[in-house]
């Protein structure tokens, strides 16, 4: 039997080229060099052969082996190579999809409205002070001219502690119903001038509706230097009203009563949504009320123990929801709490 190798060799060639997977190339392998394969026949024949054909068709049989063994490993390689990229193709993440946001969020409007008011303070030179929330009954109601028998007590005696206060037996801590014991604390530490403003939480004993909460926040000034007038006051708080509500803002002061300063006042505000007409938000008055203020009270100095008639002082103090909720039309203060994003991404 003649063999033709060139014939076989191109098509072994062809067919190990054209193998799609590694199954394919492996019925090959099997069909050219497998134990009963076409190079196995080849061999088994060669005894027949004449002493003039061996050495020839043996060297041919040769040739084919080696080369359709290499074309076989090469093609392997290169199968193996095609599956591992076609599988890891199927992980590689395409960045050109579009992502899933993840949003951001930002500071509650509260916080917002605090830092607001503050910086309008330390541009006129105060700096901020925090008192802690849980309070000394001295430092909320007494030492600021509310003796224990005051009837102005009643709407601000508060959430009471357990702990009794170490330096004043019969008293206990309670959480703070104002942030005015913090000018307690500012003025027992430093001497004037000074000039500071304190943010913070608040608690009173108020049922939950539209216009009030258990907790709420206020911001306290205060401004104790020699010669201190009302006219002081007057002045700071119209430059902070027109920096806070616009340069339009009328202010007005109404005479108002608290313990702890004299004269007291409270301040107004003209309407910016009808321009002092009058319309539902200010209650047809024209004039929206914004916060408290006066002349540091005599007995407030006497308590922190200044020198008598040395100094005089100014102090205010607002409501940040209030504040909050006169620039952006809010009627509701439960909003601020309840963490509904679709209220709080508008602010
Ligand atoms: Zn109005």
């Amino acid at each position: 039997m003649s063999w033709n190798f060139e014939e076989i060799t191109l098509t072994a060639q062809n067919e190990i080229q054209s193998a799609s997977d590694l199954k394919t190339l492996e019925d090959l392998r099997i069909k050219y060099l497998g134990r009963k394969g076409l190079l196995a026949e080849i061999y088994a024949g060669l005894s027949q052969l004449s002493v003039e054909e061996k050495p020839l068709v043996g060297k041919g049989a040769n040739i084919l082996r080696n080369t359709v063994t290499a074309l076989i490993e090469q093609k392997y390689k290169d199968l193996e190579e095609k599956e591992k990229s076609q599988s890891s193709a199927k992980q590689i993440i395409d960045v050109t999809l579009p992502g899933v946001g993840v949003s951001m969020g930002h500071e509650h409007v509260l916080n917002q409205i605090v830092d607001e008011i503050c910086e309008v303070f330390e541009a006129l030179g105060f700096v901020i002070h925090e008192g802690p929330e849980v309070e000394t009954e001295f430092n909320n109601f007494t030492a600021l001219n509310i003796p224990i028998d005051h009837p102005s007590r009643d709407a601000f005696d508060t959430f009471y502690l357990e702990t009794p206060d170490p330096e004043r037996p019969g008293r206990y801590f309670l959480l703070r119903s104002h942030t005015s014991p913090g000018q307690i604390r500012v003025m027992e530490k430093f001497q004037p001038p000074l000039a500071v403003v304190i943010p913070g939480k608040v608690y009173r004993p108020d049922a939950v509706d539209a216009s009030h909460s258990f907790m709420f926040h206020q911001i306290e000034g205060l401004l104790i230097d020699k010669d201190i007038q009302f006219s002081h006051l007057k002045g700071l708080l119209s430059a902070f009203c027109k920096r806070f509500f616009g340069e339009k803002i009328q202010m007005r002061f109404r005479p108002h009563f608290f313990p702890f300063t004299e004269p007291s006042a409270e301040v107004d505000i003209s309407c910016y949504i009808c321009d002092g007409k009058g319309c539902s938000v200010c209650g047809r008055k024209g004039w929206l009320e914004i916060m408290g203020c006066g002349m540091v009270h005599p007995k407030v100095f006497e308590a922190v123990k200044y020198p008598k008639g040395k100094y005089t002082g100014l102090a205010f103090g607002m409501g940040v929801e209030r504040m909050a909720m006169l620039r952006y039309g809010i009627d509701d203060i439960r909003m601020f709490y309840e963490n509904d994003v679709r209220f709080l991404r508008q602010l």
